[in-house]
């Protein structure tokens, strides 16, 4: 039971790693209804709150529910709050970039 407790303790520090990871990985993005590029307000789903109440306790709802606001971010644009926003280095957000360029 000692032996499950520390594994299972261990499975939650590698995933609870990859999530906060995954957390950093807003880059730089557009936006399309504005045109607005740079680094996009992220703000994880759900609370940090209930997040942490689950984590103490229950281990697993907790990690699932870490998982699951790490998995989707809500993405604003600091320009017009839009949520239509897409990486800048992707072909479409080049695109796109190119074409607010050409406008202003
Ligand atoms: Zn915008």
């Amino acid at each position: 039971m000692g032996m499950f407790i520390i594994f299972g303790f261990l499975i939650a520090l590698a995933i609870f790693a990859y999530v906060k990871s995954n957390y950093k990985k807003s880059s730089n993005v557009i936006c399309t209804k504005c045109g607005f590029s740079g680094k996009m307000r992220s703000k994880p789903r759900g609370s940090g709150a209930v997040e942490l109440l689950l984590w103490l306790c229950f281990l697993l709802p907790g990690l699932i529910y870490s998982a699951w606001r790490g998995g989707k971010k809500i993405y604003t644009c600091p320009s017009c709050s839009s949520n239509d926003i897409i990486p800048l280095d992707s072909p479409a957000g080049k695109k796109l970039s190119d074409t607010f360029k050409e406008q202003s």
